[in-house]
C-alpha cells in the first residue's frame, strides 16, 4: 500500500519554525514506528508571494487536492501588510480552503492538567476538559446573499443574509456524528431556532440525520446564547458540539481561551471524503505568524505538533500514534517545560521552540 502523503505548507513568520519540529517528529516516527508518510513541501502566504507573485499557485493548489493531508503553518506579515486584498498571504490559505471546500473546521479545547492555572475559570471547571466544537465553514452568513450596504429612504442599511441549504446541514451533522462515535459518542446541536427560521430547518436537519443514521449517538440541542453561558459554567458537559459558520467563530473562540495559551491550541478543515475514503483535509494551529517573535525561536510549536496529531487521527487512522503524540506533549508540560507563552505570572526560565521539540521527542522515546 502507498505511503499516506502530507504536503507541508510552513508559510511565514514562525510558521517555518514550528513545522521544524513536526518535521522532527515524522522522522521519528518512520526511524522508531516504522511508519513513512510521502511528505512534499512547498510554499504558502507572503513566501508564496516573493518566489512567485502569488499566495498560492495553481501547482501548490493542485498538490493539496492530491494528497491526504495538507499541514500548514502561518501566513502574513506586516510586510505583506500593503499588497492588494488580491495577492494577501491569507488569500492563499483561503483558496485552499474554498477550492478543498472543507466545510467542517475542527476546534478542540482540551486542558492539559499542567496548564489548567492559566484559564480564566476555576481549576475543578477546566482541568481534563476535553471538548470538540465543529463549525460549518462555507456557508451561513459569512456568504449568504443578498449581501452590502445599501441606501434605503435616505439612509445606510447594512445586509447580510444567514442562509443554509438541507444538505450543507446534513454533512456538517455526519462529520459531527462521525467524530463523537470516536469520543465521548455526545453531539450538542446550536442554533437559535427561537428567532431563525434558519435554525429551525438546522434543528430539523439535525434531528433527522440522527434518527436515519446515528441513533446510538446521544444528541442534545441547545440555543447558542445559552450555549456560551454553558461552556462558562459547566464546559465539561459536553462532547462535540456542532454548530453554524456564525455562532461557531464565536463559541469555538471563547471555548479555546478556558484553555490558556493560543500557541497551544490546533485545529482541523475536514471536506468530502475523497476516492480512498479519508476526507479532504488541513490540519493548521489556530495562531498567525506572530511577527513579534518571529525569527527568534521562542515560538511554542505545540499548537502545530497536535495539529499533526490531528491529521493523524482523522486522516490517518492512526489514533493510537495520536495519543501517544498527546501523551508527550502532557507529560512535558507535567514535568514544567516551557515556551515563553506558557510561564505564569510566577515567572520562570523558558525554552525555546527547538528545546521544547527535542522534550517531546525524549518523551515519545520514553513512551516506546
Ligand atoms: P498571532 O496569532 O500571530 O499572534 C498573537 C499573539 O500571540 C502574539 O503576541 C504572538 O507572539 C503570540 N503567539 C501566537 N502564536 C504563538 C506561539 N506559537 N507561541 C508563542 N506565542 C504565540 O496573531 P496576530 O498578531 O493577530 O497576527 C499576526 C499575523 O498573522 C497577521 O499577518 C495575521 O493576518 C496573520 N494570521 C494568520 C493566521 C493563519 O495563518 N491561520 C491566523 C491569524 C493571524
Amino acid at each position: 500500500m502507498a505511503n499516506p502523503s502530507l504536503l507541508i505548507l510552513a508559510g511565514d513568520g514562525i510558521g517555518p519554525e514550528v513545522m521544524a519540529e513536526v518535521k522532527k517528529i515524522i522522522t521519528w516516527m518512520g526511524d522508531k514506528r516504522g511508519i513513512t508518510f510521502d511528505v512534499s513541501e512547498d510554499l504558502v502566504g507572503g513566501a508564496a508571494y516573493d518566489a512567485h507573485g502569488t499566495p498560492l499557485t495553481d501547482a501548490t493548489m493542485a498538490r493539496a487536492q492530491e494528497v491526504d493531508a495538507v499541514l500548514l503553518g502561518a501566513v502574513g506579515g506586516p510586510k505583506y501588510d500593503k499588497l492588494d486584498f488580491s495577492v494577501k498571504p491569507e488569500r492563499g490559505l483561503l483558496r485552499l480552503r474554498k477550492e478543498m471546500d472543507l466545510f467542517s473546521n475542527l476546534r478542540p479545547a482540551q486542558c492539559f492538567d499542567a496548564l489548567a492555572d492559566f484559564s480564566s475559570l476555576k481549576k475543578d471547571v477546566v482541568a481534563g476538559l476535553d471538548i470538540m466544537i465543529v463549525r460549518e465553514l462555507t456557508s451561513g452568513v459569512y456568504f449568504g446573499e443578498p449581501r452590502g450596504i445599501f441606501t434605503e429612504g435616505g439612509e445606510r442599511v447594512g445586509i447580510n443574509t444567514q442562509r443554509y441549504t438541507e444538505s450543507e446541514i446534513a454533512r456538517v451533522a455526519r462529520s459531527a456524528f462521525e467524530l463523537a462515535r470516536r469520543r465521548g459518542n455526545k453531539v450538542c446541536s446550536m442554533e437559535k431556532a427561537n428567532v431563525m427560521e434558519s435554525g429551525i430547518l438546522w434543528r430539523d436537519v439535525v434531528t433527522e440525520v440522527h434518527q436515519a443514521e446515528y441513533q446510538d449517538v446521544e444528541l442534545s440541542h441547545m440555543y447558542a446564547d445559552a450555549g456560551a453561558m454553558q461552556l462558562c459554567r459547566w464546559p465539561k458537559q459536553f462532547d462535540v458540539i456542532v454548530t453554524d459558520n456564525l455562532f461557531g467563530d464565536l463559541l469555538s473562540d471563547a471555548a479555546a481561551m478556558l484553555t490558556g495559551s493560543l500557541g497551544m491550541l490546533p485545529s482541523a478543515s475536514l471536506g468530502a471524503p475523497m476516492a480512498n475514503g479519508r476526507p479532504k483535509a488541513m490540519y493548521e494551529p489556530v495562531h498567525g505568524s506572530a511577527p513579534d517573535i518571529a525569527g527568534q525561536g521562542k515560538a511554542n510549536p505545540i499548537a502545530c505538533i497536535l495539529s499533526f496529531a490531528m491529521a493523524l487521527r482523522y486522516s490517518f487512522d492512526m489514533g493510537d500514534e495520536a495519543t501517544r503524540v498527546e501523551k508527550a506533549v502532557e507529560k512535558v508540560l507535567a514535568d514544567g517545560v516551557r515556551t515563553g507563552d506558557l510561564l505564569g505570572p510566577e515567572g520562570g526560565t523558558p525554552v525555546g521552540t527547538s528545546a521544547m521539540g527535542d522534550a517531546i521527542l525524549a518523551a515519545l522515546d520514553a513512551s516506546l
